[in-house]
């Protein structure tokens, strides 16, 4: 441990479940971390907790109308930032060295880029932030000579896997999947899942919407998406295959043969601690994963059959352009009205094609031609859904 002064930390997204591990590593590393800002969507009851707890010079709720019943809760002292745009701007005015951004959805996107604008390390959760705008993020974060490095626990082992290796002796890089809580079911069955079902994780504990991302196999599309543009691969050299254990993390294969493994138990604990502390490794807490209790590793190929969503997020990112942001928007929004119990759970995928073949994708997108992608098949997303816009 020899970080010699305190890390400044943002985190962003702060009172989900990546955010409060994110906290969590913070507390048990008071000596390494300060926490300068943090944000919420709406959650006011846990960020004043935080914020009483963690001393930051500011906060943010970025959901004006949440924002109001905070006031008063807090000492007047603390800058109070609210609305959408109140993200970006903790990040434009307050330092920091690392900035963890565990929000979820497209909205990650305007404070990542300013982060990377001011230097500071990204420590990276929100998927939809590379899946929408990989080349731009990437592009920008390489020009500032700023790392980003994956929270999410596949690209943070495959990051662990590279490691002091040779990025260009790759040969493909290997996602694991647990298949989620549906994996085996027939098809008939599927028609008729409840979002309760689809809630029910076999291994790893998140929030609602990447759960129910894991069910359809999406989640995992997802980041294969994330994997092309965090470690600069063709999707071709991206393969997923299914592990129930979720033991193994996920893997790297050199052009030699060699697959080398990361393996962990299954709590967000240790990416999040290997994000905010690589290449030092610190001191885990947690018993260390029993091999023998494992006992076995399965493998085995994803069923793209009855969960086509895995496909698509090839073919957006082959395709390419403003496609993996009208992907990304008509899942959002399907995955929403099937909690919302307005459609079933395959009508979530259903909506995703018809989004993809009503999006004319254009290539080489700046970020107004991404912002208009992503209003559009969200828009189209929800009249299919049948959703009032
Ligand atoms: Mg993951």
């Amino acid at each position: 441990m020899a970080i010699s002064k305190p890390q400044r930390v943002i985190v962003l997204g702060s009172t989900g479940s990546i955010g409060r591990t994110a906290l969590e590593v913070v507390r048990d590393f008071s000596h390494a971390f300060t926490v300068v800002a943090l944000s919420t969507h709406r959650n006011v009851e846990i960020l004043a907790r935080q914020a009483a707890e963690f001393r930051p010079e500011a906060v943010c709720v970025s959901h004006a109308p949440s924002a109001a019943r905070f006031r008063g809760v807090l000492p007047g002292d603390l800058e109070t930032l609210e609305g959408e745009e109140g993200p970006t701007r903790l990040v434009e005015h307050y330092d920091a060295d690392v900035l963890v951004v565990a929000t979820v959805g497209f909205a990650g996107l305007f404070p990542t880029l300013a982060g990377i604008d001011r230097g500071m390390r990204i420590a990276l959760a929100n998927k939809e932030v590379l899946v929408v705008a990989g080349e731009i993020v990437m592009e920008r974060a390489h020009r500032r000579g700023v790392e980003i490095v994956p929270i999410d626990s596949e690209h943070n082992a495959i990051w662990q896997c590279l490691a002091g290796n040779d990025r260009r002796a790759v040969r493909r890089l290997i996602l694991t999947a647990s298949g989620g809580p549906l994996r085996g079911w027939p098809a008939s069955r599927l028609e008729t899942v409840t979002p309760a079902e689809a809630l029910k994780h076999p291994t790893w504990r998140m929030g609602r919407k990447i759960t129910i991302d894991c069910a359809t196999m999406m989640n995992k599309g997802l980041e294969v998406i994330e994997a092309c543009h965090l470690f600069g691969v063709a999707p071709e050299r991206v393969e997923v295959v299914v592990h129930p254990q979720s033991t193994i993390h996920s893997m790297v294969e050199f052009v030699d043969g060699s697959i080398l493994a990361q393996m962990g138990r299954t709590n967000m604990y240790l990416p999040i601690l290997n994000a905010l502390t690589s290449p030092e490794r610190f001191e885990n807490k947690f018993e260390p994963l029993d091999l023998a209790a494992v006992g076995r590793l399965d493998f085995a190929r994803p069923d793209d059959e009855n969960f086509p969503c895995l496909g698509y997020a090839y073919e957006a990112i082959r395709r390419g352009g403003t496609m993996p942001a009208a992907l990304n928007a008509a899942n959002e929004e399907a995955v929403a009205a099937f909690l919302g119990e307005k459609i079933p759970f395959t009508g979530i995928a259903e909506t995703i094609r018809a989004a993809m073949d009503a999006h004319d994708a254009v290539e080489h997108p700046d970020l107004e031609t991404l912002r208009e992608a992503d209003r559009q098949a969200r828009a189209f997303a929800r009249k299919h859904a049948g959703i009032a816009a």
